[in-house]
């Protein structure tokens, strides 16, 4: 499909998010190229765009969450057709022949920071902020009809996230789940531990989010670890902030062989308590993209209706006001831009 389309263009560190004229991208054979229709803003994004996380030379195109239509396969690809809708993750293909490949591991984040040269879309190759992208087709998951490209963009990576979270921690039926950190993953990691039907609390020293952490379907809302552990404690404490200097408070309000899980993508150092985590016999766990099926799960719970990203969605002309916004917090709780 020869011809030209819009696409994000991030030419420097910290530049702006600027729409360019570009080829749309060839077709390999193993290959779909997928008319984008949305796009979903993840705090990685903001990290490679503004150079915090290095992989490739600027200039860049980001975007992980892509959802969209496919309008052509490569001669190899057996498992999408013409016409499927599609979302584009991250996690795009593997190198095959490294080491890590060689243990022939499921498709997952370990696989992306283990793989010796890994295809990561919107990562080490362009990405979804764009009229099309060109991905291979082990790299794209089948949206369910229920689910609008614009509510599929945030499950692509950020709703993958939390569920892949919360089924790593294993919680036991009737478990009581904490979220800390009411944003982008948080507002997603309450709704999607509610619709398991856990007991969930959320944590935030924002007083303007607690109402909206009940309405997202928080049992409680406390604002620190001694309030949780007032308040029942928790079996497992999912943190989703990028900073990780709370997560010790938050531990104060974990019950014995509790579990931590840890998804937000962050630089910081992690201080924990180490006599309460050995005498408790808490497990710290980090999570990101667990194999794709927690993906198809956490679509397919958003198709019943249990959970609805909360979004703000931004035409392709205002991707740099998108950017911005995210940038800066200011969105609540997604930003997706249409294409
Ligand atoms: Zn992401
Ligand atoms: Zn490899």
């Amino acid at each position: 499909m020869p011809g030209q389309m819009k696409s994000v263009v991030v030419a420097e560190p910290k530049g702006r998010w600027e729409l360019k004229d570009r080829d749309v991208p060839e077709v390999g054979p193993n290959d779909v190229l997928v008319r984008v229709h949305a796009c979903g803003i993840c705090g990685t994004d903001l990290w490679i765009s503004d150079g915090v996380l290095t992989f490739r030379d600027f200039p860049i195109v980001p975007g992980h969450e892509a959802a969209g239509e496919v309008v052509a396969v490569g001669e190899g690809v057996t498992k999408r057709k013409v016409g499927d809708r599609v979302g584009v993750i991250m996690a795009q293909k593997f190198c095959g022949v490294c080491d890590f490949c060689r243990e022939e591991h499921p498709n997952s984040f370990v696989s992306a920071a283990n793989c010796a040269n890994p295809t990561l879309t919107g990562v080490t190759v362009d990405g979804g902020h764009a009229e099309y992208v060109a991905v291979d087709a082990g790299g794209t998951v089948i949206i369910p009809d229920a689910v609008s490209y614009e509510s599929a963009a945030p499950i692509l990576c950020a709703g993958y996230t939390v569920w892949a979270g919360l089924r790593r921690a294993e919680p036991k039926p009737g478990a009581r789940v904490a979220v800390s950190g009411i944003g982008g993953l948080g507002h997603l990691a309450i709704q999607f531990a509610k619709a398991a039907g856990f007991h969930v609390t959320a944590l935030t020293h924002s007083p303007d989010k607690v109402e909206t952490a009940r309405q997202l379907g928080a049992d409680e809302v406390v604002a620190d670890g001694a309030a949780l552990k007032a308040a029942g404690g928790a079996d497992v404490l999912l943190h989703t902030n990028s900073s990780h200097g709370a997560v010790a408070d938050a531990m104060n309000g974990l019950k014995p062989w509790g579990k931590v899980v840890l998804m937000g993508i962050g630089t910081d150092e992690l201080n924990l308590p180490a006599l309460a985590l050995t005498s408790n016999s808490y497990q710290v766990i980090g999570s990101a993209h667990n194999t794709i099926e927690h993906l198809v799960e956490a679509l397919d719970i958003v198709a019943s209706g249990a959970v609805t990203p909360v979004i703000e969605t931004f035409p392709l002309e205002r991707a740099e006001e998108a950017h911005a916004r995210a940038s800066s917090g200011d969105v609540r709780f997604k930003a997706v831009i249409t294409y």
